[in-house]
Order: C-alpha cells, then sequence, then structure tokens
C-alpha cells in the first residue's frame, strides 16, 4: 500500500503515513495541489515556516507506461503568492513510486544555521549532514554525490540560488546520465526548499517493491494503447518532430506564427530563429559529432525522447538540455542568435539551480533597463554569475523579471501573477493569452496549453485570431 513519507524540518523526523482515502486517485500536480490547498495557511509567506513543498510522481509513474517519468513539485510560490505546481522529467520519480512512496511533503523550519540531505532507501529515510555541499556548482558536486551513494540513485537538490531563496530557484533532478539537468523551474519551489534547508532529497530504489497494478490485463491494455499512438504520431513517433530536433522543433513553427517574441517581447518574429532552431541543434550534432545527440531521453523508458546533448565545435559536452522554452528565453527573447552562448548560458542556469524561462525573462527586462545591450550574450553571462555570487545586483536579477523591472523602473515587463511569460506572444496566439491571464499560476503555458489546438492541429483545432 503506497504511503506518504512526511519529512519535518523542525524536528528532523521523516514519517510514513496512510495515503488518505481523497488523495487515491491523485497524482502529479492533482495531488500536490490538493494537499497544499489542506495544508497550508494562504496567508503565510512563501519563505516562512509555514509553507510547504510537496513532492509527487505521476499516477503511473514508476511502472512500465511510456514516458511516465514525471515529476510534480508544489508549494506556495514565492513569485505569484498562490499555489504552484512545477514538474519535470527524471528517473528520480521512478524510484520514489517503486519504493511505494505517493508524495513526499516537506514542512517545518530549520532552527539552526545547518544544511541537510535525506537518503531514502527501501529500509525508510534519514538525514545526513549537508553542509559540504553548500555554496557550489551543482556540476561539481554531482559526480561525488553518485559516488558516494550509488549511481543508480535519483537526486532532487537546489543550487545556490536555492540557498539563497531566490525566487528564480528551481529544483533540479538528475538525468538519465545523472547530470544536474531536469528542472522543475518555474516558480521558485527551489527557494522554497533552500528555505527549509534541504540540499538533497537522494532515493535508492534498490529492492524497492514496485508499483502496486490493480488490474495488471487493462493496465497493459491501455499501455499498449498509448504506446502505439506515440508511436504513430508525426510529433512523437521515433524519426518525427520531437525526436529528430527535441522540443525546439517548435522554433521556427511558432517563429512562422509571428508568436516567437524577441526582445522583451517586443515583437513576434526573430530574425535569428533558425540559427538557435531544433534544426540547428540537429545540425550541430551532425558536423560536430563528438557526444552530441538528439533523440535523448530523460529518462529510461521515454519513447519520444525530446533531450538532447549540444557538442561544442571540438565534439566535448556543451550542454544538456537546450529546450524550446530556454532557446527562446535565453536566446530570442534577449536578442541572442548564437546557439554556443545559449548553451553556455543554459548550463550556468543549470549549474547555479535557475529556471531558464525566468531568467532568460529577467536578463531581457535587465537589458531593457540598460544593464546590457540586446543580443550581448558576453553581458548576459556576467549577469548570471552575479547571481551565483550573491551580489546586491544578483539578488535583484535572482528575484525574477518582475522584481527587476520594479527596481530599475521597467514599465515593458511581461509578467502576470509576479511570474515571467513564457515562449509564446499573446498577441498572436490569443488562447495562450488567455491562459496567461486567467491562471492561478501566473504566465504558465501548461496551465493550458492552447498551442496544440492553435498552432498545432492537436487534439481539435482552434483558430488563434477567433478569439
Ligand atoms: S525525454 Fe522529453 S518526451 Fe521524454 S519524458 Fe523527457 S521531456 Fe518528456
Amino acid at each position: 500500500m503506497a504511503k506518504i513519507l512526511r519529512v519535518n524540518m523542525t524536528d528532523r523526523t521523516a514519517t510514513y503515513e496512510d495515503v488518505p482515502d481523497a488523495y487515491k486517485f491523485l497524482g502529479g500536480r492533482g495531488l500536490t495541489s490538493t494537499i497544499i490547498h489542506d495544508e497550508v495557511d494562504p496567508t503565510c509567506h512563501p519563505l516562512g515556516p509555514n509553507n510547504k513543498l510537496v513532492f509527487a510522481p505521476g499516477i503511473i509513474t514508476g511502472t512500465n507506461a511510456p514516458t511516465s517519468g514525471r515529476v510534480s513539485a508544489g508549494a506556495k510560490s514565492p513569485l505569484t503568492g498562490g499555489i504552484k505546481e512545477s514538474n519535470a522529467g527524471s528517473a528520480w520519480p521512478q524510484l520514489v513510486a517503486r519504493l511505494g512512496i505517493k508524495a513526499i511533503v516537506v514542512e517545518g523550519y530549520p532552527q539552526d544555521d545547518g544544511w541537510w540531505g535525506l537518503h531514502v532507501t527501501k529500509d525508510g529515510a534519514e538525514f545526513f549532514p549537508a553542509d559540504e555541499y553548500v555554496g557550489k556548482s551543482l556540476y561539481e558536486i554531482f559526480p561525488g554525490l553518485f559516488d558516494r551513494f550509488g549511481d543508480k540513485v535519483g537526486i532532487a537538490t537546489i543550487g545556490v540560488a536555492g540557498e539563497m531563496r531566490m525566487a528564480m530557484a528551481g529544483i533540479c533532478f538528475n538525468d538519465i546520465d545523472n547530470r544536474p539537468s531536469r528542472y522543475s523551474g518555474r516558480g521558485g519551489l527551489g527557494a522554497v526548499m533552500g528555505s527549509k534547508h534541504l540540499k538533497f532529497i537522494i532515493v535508492d530504489g534498490e529492492g524497492a517493491p514496485g508499483v502496486e497494478i490493480a488490474d495488471k490485463a487493462l493496465f497493459d491494455q491501455g499501455r499498449k494503447k498509448m504506446l502505439e499512438a506515440l508511436r504513430s504520431h508525426d510529433i512523437t513517433k521515433p524519426g518525427g518532430g520531437l525526436n529528430s530536433y527535441g522540443t525546439a522543433v517548435l522554433v521556427n513553427i511558432i517563429n512562422e506564427a509571428g508568436g516567437f517574441p524577441t526582445h522583451n517581447f517586443r515583437e513576434g518574429r526573430f530574425e535569428g530563429a533558425a540559427k538557435i532552431s531544433g534544426e540547428a541543434m540537429a545540425e550541430y550534432c551532425e558536423t560536430r559529432g563528438g557526444v552530441g545527440t538528439m533523440g535523448h531521453p530523460c529518462h529510461p523508458g521515454c519513447v519520444i525522447r525530446c533531450s538532447n546533448v549540444i557538442p561544442n565545435p571540438d565534439g566535448t559536452e556543451l550542454v544538456s538540455v537546450i529546450e524550446y522554452e530556454t532557446t527562446w528565453a535565453l536566446g530570442a527573447n534577449c536578442g541572442i542568435a548564437d546557439l554556443d552562448v545559449i548553451g553556455k548560458l543554459t548550463w550556468l542556469c543549470n549549474d547555479i539551480g535557475l529556471d531558464t524561462i525566468e531568467a532568460g525573462g529577467t536578463i531581457a527586462v535587465a537589458m531593457e533597463a540598460g544593464l546590457a545591450e540586446f543580443g550581448d550574450g558576453q553581458r548576459a553571462i556576467e549577469l548570471l554569475e552575479e547571481i551565483r555570487k550573491g551580489t546586491p545586483l544578483g539578488h535583484v536579477l535572482g528575484n525574477g523579471a518582475a522584481a527587476t523591472g520594479k527596481v530599475f523602473g521597467v514599465v515593458r515587463v511581461p509578467a502576470v501573477k509576479g511570474q515571467n511569460m513564457p515562449a509564446y506572444e499573446p498577441r498572436a496566439i490569443k488562447g495562450i493569452g488567455m491562459t496567461y491571464a486567467i491562471s492561478t499560476m501566473g504566465a504558465d503555458h501548461t496551465s493550458g496549453y492552447t498551442i496544440a489546438p492553435e498552432i498545432l492541429s492537436v487534439g481539435g483545432k482552434a483558430d488563434p485570431f477567433a478569439l
């Protein structure tokens, strides 16, 4: 029977509870948001003792259902002030689910300056001191963690931005090759984890009992149907759009539709779009060779494989992964049309523990404020380094686009409820504009992805100008 793991950072206890009947059929976003709704005082400070951070694998995560290694993180957001959910693909939630854990609820507040990690195995959950890992680069500490805990564990963590409680901080999970590169980026949930001085949740799935399936025959029937659908659709099939060009297959499509925001949402078409597209990434992989890979899975069992490993000119690794939202945020929105620079900026976000969407949106607002010229990649790198160092400017930037706009008196701040808009121009694709405007999570494309019917004709067809 699945359990809820409750982690209290006040007295550092970890206890297992039965899952209430009301939560029985919930998973992922539905479960994190319901627990926050039920347990968190809506008037609490997001970084104070009364907020909680909840992790929940999807309801079929941990089974052999395709592409199901997804995790939702949820809390009251320091960026939006409302209930926030942010999800990522990683093996971490597969291990959590196989250990019979339906959700991990982190609550309470540290009583001293110490930092802690939680090591979860089939035998229970134990705290370990984590001070030695604080203030460091995530790429630097990851190899040592896998040496210490085993190379099959899953890691959830925060970077220095989360330690400094910056509202742009995400929660990082390891990818299939144990890089610190898969993020629940949005909403500043890394700052909530930092406020509790919880540096890691490390999960070891060895000897895990696995996910209980009520009707195996029915499950297999559904799994087969899903597999066939994914393997035959042009977008998701092997050799299809996502597999060949990653999520950045959208760059040229959205740009053609006039919905690819550039220069801090001044226009909906970017002249350098082709240079930062999924097709350009595939060309890098082909011509530079080395470790370059398109069709990379973020976790075992993904049949779509939309991730990538982008190579340097000499074939060594530049970064994994550059997503559509990332190439847009750190590229087009900042007027940067150089994939190598975007790769470096992405690597820095992974290393520092930042949401790439909010980071790109903030740099664009900083450019609007005159802190850099649009298109100046070197200056963008310096601004991210300010965040890493925690300088006064770094703290302003690290708190996101809306905070940066306010401090520097910028009036063009494309944010809703304090969160920067993602990679779709709402004036050209009106349905997504409605999503931004009315979502309780602020400007969040995952709250209602109208791009599917409006642009891709998936799941129906809607005219983006008819609204
Ligand atoms: S590789 Fe892409 S499609 Fe597969 S789970 Fe990860 S994010 Fe989703």
